[in-house]
């Protein structure tokens, strides 16, 4: 052991490591086993269970028992059971659970971070420092929602009972996550910890016992992944939440389309760090290790992929290099250490592969001069240089200590390699410069956005991806909306089939109405289009009789309309008062040919009262004109010196499949939310009365609305329905049609994760404001960006 003498000459760090006697001794009265928590109790372990490996020591830990269909079974049985008195709780006495919960956690702060550190391979100075309290304000804030829930959220409900599957890089904190919201909107959960790490679950499950939570209002169910898919198809789920690899997003959601269950997913990412020239670079070297080596990059939103630009590149490599090789790593428990061990010795096998196949591609490693504990499942930290964006590690979450190292020019270029990945989670900018660094904070595709900062998370924060990043928001007041449900998405009697097949036939029938145009076309990019194959279908009208032809769109249509789309841009950037101007204006071009649209309609038979559905788009018009620069963001309240805003952007292009039922009304009240709030749209219209959407041609070619912003197909509807779900241009999905339809597009949506709205063959009642129109509309036509912007010194 060195002297102090000693130690002043070389001013090393002596051992600081933290007690965990008393986590010993809870561990070893566990020793045989954690059972599941099933409605309020702990079941026996069994025989087969699976170990728990402390990944820095390499020792068994505890054991917990791998969840099998009968074990779902029973926890979803017990939350269901739980649910209406839960629900039918008042807000205050929700509220307390919550707070309670959160005042425990808080007494046995160290307890949980020294556990979540044995189980996970994290350093005590995250566990104590970030995770645990995080926890515990998760908890508080949500006590809060819980109180408010009625006032806040009037009309809605709870989901029901919530599936919920998390990960292992930070266990107790995503359980919080998940836990805190659902239970504050009223819902009863089923929760399965990563089977790497379900410790800390157990704990907080042994303080749902002494806070006297209602039995089966919280289920922990431990397992590997195929408990989590037990959990996510179980029939009496009504909403499944998962915090996980893209991957297994993708399988959950192809495994539940149809199901009409409400579905969130954070999945992984490969998020840009971009240090402008003009940014502080001493700031900016000490967000890189915050950014990556925190936690040992094993975080969803790590600043993996670093954006330099060409002026300072030189320096700030420099900078990082010095600073890289003051990182200690090592005992986890140890207070002076900046890094623990990865989570297993799979996932730190998993990582030296992919930093193999860096180096096999041509780039070079820098790794810290660190030397690693010879036990354990340790990871030096690191950045890459020549890397590209083609290679794979710039591409695939390493989900380790090790960034990749760009660097760039112009904003422009910028903007351009920080939007070459397919994820799209968060980003950090670095720059002195307000006006560039929100500048870009505004082009960057991804949920969170921090301005010199980085991995900064708050209860209040809504957190989540644009893109194969996921979709959903765990975090404030988004958040709370994942586990709440409006009338209308439960009510509803089926949709009858379409009435008409649309089938290529010549047409034979008669135009007896002079103003019905009877060979109407397709309307892509602001112009009438012929449909690509040429070929029309025959439009039965009210009495039997052919009222004209529609145009018959196919794949091709389907694209070029996407593309038309997607050189619409300009939409996105207009202001809310242009785009109110715009809407306005449709409205009332609208108004002028109210006759001319009450008779087509009439015409078609979908109208019993045709006068009527047109009075109430063109109200429903003015509606969200009102809407378009009034459907704010807002400046939440996080950690002190932060302005953390909270923006509605729009997704870029939406697809929308309209019903049958009220043609125009329900057509309209789709694409109206969608481009006030800064989207183009491509919709296909009715497929039994096509012709009243053709009809609208002219009505938006004279309303100022930008062509490609709306773009309007008519034909077999879940033909191309299924176009737009795979189209990988199409970023948000609304679908109108029949159950079928509606498992179709969501298993077809896979391909880049789009958001999708399906009503599964349910009828809606457009001519209702509650059911029709609403914030609801607006919620599910943009996504939220939480932007962080400190101030100060
Ligand atoms: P997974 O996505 O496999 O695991 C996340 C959770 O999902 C775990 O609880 C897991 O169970 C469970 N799970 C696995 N398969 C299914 C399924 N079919 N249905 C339902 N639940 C399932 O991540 P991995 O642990 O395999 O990590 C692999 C990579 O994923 C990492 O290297 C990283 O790149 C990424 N990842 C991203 C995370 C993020 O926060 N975005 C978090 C974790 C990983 P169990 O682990 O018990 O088998």
């Amino acid at each position: 052991m060195p002297s102090i003498k000693d130690i002043m000459q070389t001013m090393e760090y002596g051992p600081a490591p933290e007690s965990n006697s008393e986590v010993r001794a809870w561990l070893d009265e566990r020793a045989a086993g954690l059972g599941h928590f099933i409605n309020g109790r702990f079941t026996a372990p069994g025989d087969d269970l699976i170990e728990v490996v402390n990944p820095a020591t390499e020792e068994v830990i505890g054991r917990v028992p791998k969840g099998v269909a009968a074990d779902v079974d029973a926890a979803v049985r017990a939350a269901r059971a739980a649910l209406p008195k839960w629900a039918a709780l008042s807000g205050f006495e929700r509220a307390r659970y919550l707070y309670a919960i959160a005042r425990h956690i808080q007494k046995r702060e160290r307890f949980f971070a020294v556990l979540e550190t044995m189980d996970n391979g994290k350093t005590i100075r995250e566990t104590r420092d970030i995770d645990i309290p995080l926890v515990a304000r998760h908890f508080y804030h949500h006590a809060g929602w819980a109180e408010l829930v009625d006032d806040e959220f009037p009309d809605h409900t709870p989901v029901g009972v919530c599936g919920q599957i998390i990960p292992w890089n930070f266990p107790l904190l995503m359980l919080a996550w998940k836990v805190a919201p659902a239970l504050a909107a009223g819902n009863t959960v089923v929760l399965k910890p990563a089977d790497l790490t379900p410790m800390t679950a157990s704990a907080f499950a042994e303080l749902l016992v002494e806070v006297g939570l209602p039995a089966g209002v919280v289920n922990i169910v431990h397992g590997d992944g195929e408990t989590g898919a037990a959990i996510a198809g179980h029939a009496d789920i009504d909403k499944v939440a998962f915090t996980g690899s893209t991957d297994v997003g993708r399988v959950i959601r192809r495994q539940i389309a149809g199901s009409g269950k409400k579905l969130s997913l954070e999945l992984g990412g490969k998020s840009p760090f971009i240090v402008l020239e003009d940014a502080d670079l001493d700031g900016a070297v000490e967000g890189v290790v915050d950014a990556i080596w925190f936690n040992q990059g094993e975080v969803c939103c790590a600043g993996s992929r670093i954006l330099v630009q060409e002026g300072v590149a030189r320096r700030f490599f420099e900078k990082l290099t010095q600073r890289m090789k003051t990182l200690r790593v090592g005992d986890p428990l140890d207070k002076t250490m900046d890094i623990g061990a990865v989570v297993s010795k799979k996932q730190l096998s998993r990582i030296e592969a992919l930093l193999e196949t860096g180096k096999a591609e041509g780039a070079t490693l820098n790794v810290a001069p660190v030397e690693l504990p010879k036990r354990g499942a340790f990871c030096a930290p690191g950045f890459f240089t020549g890397t590209a964006s083609s290679h794979t590690v710039s591409q695939v979450e390493i989900f380790g200590p090790v960034a990749t190292t760009q660097t760039f020019r112009t904003l422009g270029e910028a903007v351009a390699l920080a939007n070459d990945t397919r994820y799209g989670l968060a980003a950090s900018v670095w720059s002195e410069n307000v006006n560039r660094a929100i500048e870009l904070a505004a082009r960057v595709k991804a949920g969170v956005v921090w301005i010199n900062g980085t991995n900064m998370f708050d209860a209040a924060a809504p957190f989540g991806g644009y893109r194969e990043s996921g979709f959903g928001r765990e975090g404030g007041r988004s958040g709370m909306l994942e586990y709440l449900a409006l009338p209308a998405d439960k009510k509803g009697k089926p949709r009858p089939a379409p009435t008409l097949v649309p089938q290529v036939q010549p047409f034979t029938g008669k135009a007896d109405l002079p103003e019905i145009d009877i060979t109407a076309k397709l309307y892509i990019g602001g112009k009438q289009a012929r449909a690509d194959g040429g070929q029309s279908y025959t439009v039965i009208g009210k009495s039997g009789q052919a009222i004209g032809q529609a145009g018959l769109a196919n794949r091709k249509d389907v694209r070029n309309a996407v593309e038309a789309a997607g050189k619409a841009t300009g939409w996105g950037n207009v202001t809310g008062h242009n785009r109110a101007q715009v809407l306005y204006f449709l409205a009332e071009n609208l108004s002028q040919r109210r006759a001319e649209f009450a008779a087509a309609l009439a015409a078609s038979g979908a109208s019993p009262k045709a006068e009527d559905e047109v009075e109430l788009t063109i109200r429903r018009a003015f509606w969200y004109a009102a809407q378009a620069d009034k459907f704010d963001g807002a400046v939440t309240a996080t950690k002190s010196r932060h302005v953390t805003m909270t923006v509605n952007e729009p997704f870029g292009t939406m697809g929308i499949v309209a019903p049958d039922e009220a043609p125009l009304l329900s057509l309209l009240s789709l694409i109206l939310p969608a481009i006030a709030l800064g989207n183009r749209v491509v919709a296909v219209a009715s497929q039994s009365h096509p012709l009243i959407a053709a009809r609208l041609y002219q009505v938006l070619e004279t309303s100022d609305i930008p062509g490609g912003v709306v773009n309007l197909l008519t034909g077999d509807r879940d033909v191309l329905a299924r176009t737009l779900a795979e189209h990988d241009d199409v970023a948000a999905l609304w679908y109108c049609g029949s159950e079928e339809g509606s498992a179709m597009v969501e298993k077809a949506s896979v391909g880049n994760l789009k958001s999708t709205w399906s009503d599964y063959g349910r009828l809606r009642d457009w001519r209702d404001p509650k059911q029709g129109q609403g914030r609801e509309f607006l919620r599910r036509a943009c996504q939220v960006k939480t932007i962080w912007l400190p101030y100060g010194e």
